[in-house]
């Protein structure tokens, strides 16, 4: 597969950067505009992605191979000539002038030129949210992670937009420019409105991913029709999420992580540590890595059934809820238990939950997480002595409340949202003034 594009060549073919973007905006044709992040849906719509399993033919997926290749060769050139233009001229190069570039490109690269142009952009798009993500955790202090460039394999999908080379036909089947109608498993039918249309290879197969737009309830009422939609009437909780439980609430509700996880686990590392003894290249080989992608596919399905199914739980049952603000990165390297972290998947779980909660009206908040865990729920003192994290059950010495510990944190959490104000008193404790201390 040769290169998509030549970096050096065309920044250099490019006017300078300074003082010209709306020049280079001038040249597109209008229905482009919508893709240099200019027209952004309103605030208050809702999007939900709804994903298939499809079956392509032999055909079809040699040419899906192959668009996957020209999208990740498109994403490493974009990316260096980022680099390079950087270097060069001490400027960013900003997105509007990668599909600049990218115009030009398509008229001398065949692979480009198959590839749709809108489709193109979208990859371009993709390193655009890459490299925003980087300006943002390098502003907020956070370890910054620059964008990497895709290898063999890495690159696993690409997006259309609907009624630019991609179409969900009356037959239920999905359209993608150059590739035709692929067929579709309809395991559950799509609401709303749907904007694009991504074909996504996966350990397990192929999929289509439509990301729909929804009005803000609607989803709510098809998917939670025992919840009210008046949900400030439920009641508030907290949340404490860890790694021996789930999660536990402000009520003293546990949810245990599933029992399927350490067995998957095992059986993840065998299936690693066969591809391991494989010979790289040989035929074996490839059989070993088969296995291994497909299962690691499964786990994390299951996994992410059963994040759904826990955030579906609290939303039904509660108005408000509250979280504590994870660096889950700190965390891993702070008690070394970078295994069971990644397990849990907080992040993907609270991304989950935030989502869900948005549709059925359910408010959610994330608060600091500092003395959560050390701080009584009752009188709001701080023991004298760090809780370690040995220590399973709280016990207060000022106010006697004895409870388990991620129950005392998790009342902490939400306490922290809503019935604050929790402060430091003169002699360094945490005090809570909305309750007297019971001595
Ligand atoms: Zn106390």
């Amino acid at each position: 597969m040769p290169t998509a594009l030549d970096a050096g060549g065309i920044a250099s073919s490019l006017p300078k950067a300074s003082g010209r973007r709306w020049k280079i905006l001038d040249y597109f044709p209008f229905h482009s505009f919508r893709f240099c992040g200019h027209k952004h849906s309103i605030a208050t719509v809702a999007s939900k992605a709804y994903k298939y399993r499809i079956y392509p033919t032999k055909n079809q997926l040699s040419i899906m191979l192959q668009l996957l290749e020209t999208h990740r060769h498109l994403y490493n050139n974009a990316l260096a000539q980022r680099k390079e233009w950087h270097e060069a001229e001490k400027t960013p190069l900003n997105f509007a002038q990668q599909c600049k570039i990218l115009t030009q490109e398509r008229k001398i690269n065949p692979f480009l030129a198959f590839a749709n142009a809108a489709s193109c952009q979208r990859t371009l798009k993709r390193l655009d949210r890459s490299f925003q993500a980087f300006f943002r955790r390098v502003k907020s202090g956070e370890a910054p992670g620059y964008p990497r460039f895709k290898g063999r394999g890495q690159f696993d999908s690409v997006e259309y937009t609907i009624g630019d080379g991609c179409k969900f036909t009356l037959d239920n089947k999905a359209y993608f420019q150059k590739v035709g109608n692929i067929k579709i498993k309809m395991h559950r039918p799509i609401e709303g409105k749907i904007k694009t249309m991504r074909f996504k290879k996966e350990g397990d197969g192929w999929h289509v991913v439509f990301s729909c737009e929804l009005p803000p309830m609607r989803s709510a009422g098809h998917e939670l029709p025992d919840v009210e939609i008046e949900a400030t009437k439920l009641p508030s909780v907290g949340i404490d999420l860890g790694l021996k439980s789930f999660l536990v609430d402000s009520e003293g509700n546990e949810v245990k992580p599933p029992k399927h996880y350490r067995k998957a686990q095992a059986k993840l590392r065998r299936l690693q540590r066969s591809v391991a003894r494989k010979k790289r290249g040989g035929a074996n080989r490839k059989k070993s890595v088969n296995r291994l992608a497909k299962f690691s596919q499964h786990v994390a399905n299951q996994r992410k059934d059963f994040h759904h199914k826990s955030a579906l739980d609290l939303v039904k049952r509660f108005g408000k809820i509250a979280h504590e603000n994870l660096n889950v990165k700190g965390i891993v390297r702070s008690l070394n238990l970078a295994k069971s972290a990644h397990d849990a998947g907080w992040g993907k779980f609270l991304s989950i939950l935030k989502h869900k909660a948005e549709s059925a009206g359910v408010e959610v908040v994330g608060v600091d997480p500092q003395n959560t865990t050390q701080a009584c729920s009752n009188c709001g003192c701080l023991p004298v002595e760090k809780l370690t994290l040995k220590v399973r059950v709280y016990k207060c010495l000022h106010c006697g409340l004895i409870l388990d510990r991620d129950h005392n944190a998790a009342i902490n959490i939400r306490n922290k949202a809503w019935i604050e104000p929790l402060g430091v008193n003169q002699e360094g404790y945490l005090m809570d003034f909305s309750r007297s201390p019971q001595l």
